[in-house]
């Protein structure tokens, strides 16, 4: 497994979004949900939960697009590869679809959300699993135990 390095870029498919990160992510996940299967034409979708003010958009503007409600999906307005998400209500962090980065190799996800909808077969390396989503109550311990890997990594340009 790969190390995360700071600040790092990442794009979609075809370059014409870009964008850096500057933050390491405070939880990392993968959602069986039948809606991320739809959206990301595979078994599950990946989201590195970046803070919002270390996430930024360098090149291009990324559309919304999805089911268009509060909840907003980000894709390359091109090659309509589907880059990220901010979600409703929480203005503080963006779900960023690891695979954009140029290096993922470090990213694995911690939590596995959804699960009663997966395909039979989809199995992740998440260390934690829930049917539907974790208590509200439960992310300030996920994300502390899940952050205890990045505490080591070198300070952000
Ligand atoms: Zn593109
Ligand atoms: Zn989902």
């Amino acid at each position: 497994m790969g190390q995360l390095t700071l600040p790092q870029d990442g794009g979609c498919r075809c370059g014409d979004v870009r964008f850096t990160i500057s933050a390491p992510p405070l939880l990392a996940m993968a959602c069986h949900c039948t809606g991320c299967q739809r959206m990301s034409s595979s078994a599950y979708s990946l989201s590195a939960a970046i803070p919002s003010d270390g996430f930024e958009v360098t090149k291009g503007d990324p559309v919304i697009g999805g089911l268009h409600g509060a909840t907003r999906h980000f894709f390359c307005p091109t090659c309509m590869t589907w880059m990220f998400t901010r979600p409703e209500g929480m203005d503080w962090l963006v779900n960023l679809r690891p695979t954009m980065l140029d290096d993922p190799s470090w990213f694995t996800p911690f939590i596995e959300v959804w699960t009663w909808e997966k395909l039979p077969w989809a199995t992740t390396a998440a260390v934690h699993s829930y049917e539907t989503l974790p208590a509200m109550e439960e992310f300030a311990g996920l994300t502390e135990a899940y952050s205890e890997q990045f505490r080591d990594a070198p300070p952000s340009a």
